[in-house]
């Protein structure tokens, strides 16, 4: 029976991949890094890392949300909801996540208020239906997030919504990739761009970054999307170019979502941020612009929030960097499950250690 969709016809995956082993690659290591934590998974998922020519090397990177957010930062969230006048709303990815002595799951096991919600907009209305307490949203995410939260909070502004705040812990990707491309210990020849950041932002921001000598390709997700991107890239190490191009064009367009964007710049300045494994980023980090600042729940709402403990032997940080693979942690399918999750790598839905525990056959 043929396959349905085009992304995954056997015979269009076969020829892909062929195309990779017919390339004249120089005869070295080539190290590739898949940015985005939804192509981590997928090229697990369907074996895609098995295909490559013997000397290229995919590597994850930091493109994932939640596993980037540095532990005290989750911390910050548990004191949220440890506070009995406030409900937390969050997404489901944030619910175990462990910080240094808690995480929301655990916090809810003991009474906490905490509303698992799918869309931002959706914390405005558990504001509405409880004027008498303070509804904080965790706004962990990158610009593909960020517009939604960004909406929110004009929403909340317009019809007077004084009781919505946000936790905003945005980040934005490109700092993050010019960074890892500096890095001579990881010696990145090629970047699989993320495809929806690249939606929101474009392609422009990936220029610096080829303009340092690594290609950037943005891809999709779909098995043929990241055999087309990953081609695309190897293609440009074998004429020893580097550009940005676009093998997402069917979604991704070259300015991007200008009104996104937009909306990003109404409601969040760019500043420092700190990134777990990386320390701090130069301008990779959103904050609340002051205009918005009664709803930023730092501002408006603090907290006192529990001293920092490190997790010993979680080697998350290299991980995200793609310094190491999971199994190279000595935690790994051990002590750290997904079950019993000792980082953010193993329980996020779009996480490196995850990814290996699930479909490498290691672990558990
Ligand atoms: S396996 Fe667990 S402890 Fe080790 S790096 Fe991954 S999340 Fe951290």
């Amino acid at each position: 029976m043929k396959h349905l969709d085009p992304y995954r016809q056997p015979e269009v995956l076969r020829a892909l991949a062929a195309r990779l082993h017919d390339l004249p690659l120089p005869d070295r290591r080539i190290n590739l890094m898949e940015v985005c934590g939804t192509h981590t998974m997928n090229v697990h998922r369907h074996g895609i890392r098995d295909i490559f020519p013997q000397n290229v090397r995919l590597v994850s990177g930091p493109g994932c949300p939640v596993c980037v957010t540095p532990r005290h930062s989750l911390d910050t969230a548990i004191a949220y909801a440890r506070d009995p006048d406030v409900i937390v709303a969050t997404f489901g990815d944030m619910i175990r996540v462990p910080g240094s002595t808690s995480s929301l799951a655990e916090e809810r096991s003991k009474g906490a208020d905490i509303r698992i919600v799918y869309s931002q907009l959706d914390s405005l209305d558990i504001a509405r239906e409880n004027p008498d307490l303070t509804v904080v949203f965790i706004g962990i995410g990158f610009e593909t997030t960020v517009p939604g939260l960004a909406q929110t909070i004009i929403v909340a502004e317009k019809e007077g919504i004084k009781n919505f705040k946000a936790l905003s812990l945005g980040k934005v990707i490109p700092p993050a990739m010019d960074l890892l491309a500096g890095d001579p210990e990881l010696n990145i020849h090629g970047f699989l761009a993320a495809a929806h950041v690249s939606t929101i932002i474009g392609l422009k921001p990936y220029e610096p970054i080829a303009e340092k000598g690594i290609p950037v390709v943005v891809a999709g997700f779909e098995p043929a999307d990241i055999l087309a991107g990953i081609y695309s890239l190897l293609k440009q190490v074998s004429e020893d170019r580097s550009e940005v191009e676009n093998e997402y064009s069917r979604v991704a367009r070259p300015e991007g979502n200008p009104k996104a964007v937009e909306l990003i710049n109404t409601v969040f300045e760019i500043a420092d941020s700190e990134w777990l494994g990386f320390g701090v980023i130069p301008k990779s980090g959103l904050i609340v612009r002051d205009k918005y600042a009664q709803f930023d729940a730092e501002v408006a709402h603090p907290v006192d929030v529990e001293p920092e403990v490190k997790v010993t032997g979680c080697r998350c940080g290299e991980v995200l960097k793609g310094l190491i693979d999971p199994p190279e942690c000595g935690l790994f399918g051990k002590v750290c499950t997904p079950s019993q999750p000792k980082g953010a790598c193993m329980v996020s839905s779009e996480g490196t250690c995850a990814a290996w525990h699930k479909y490498q056959g290691v672990g558990e």
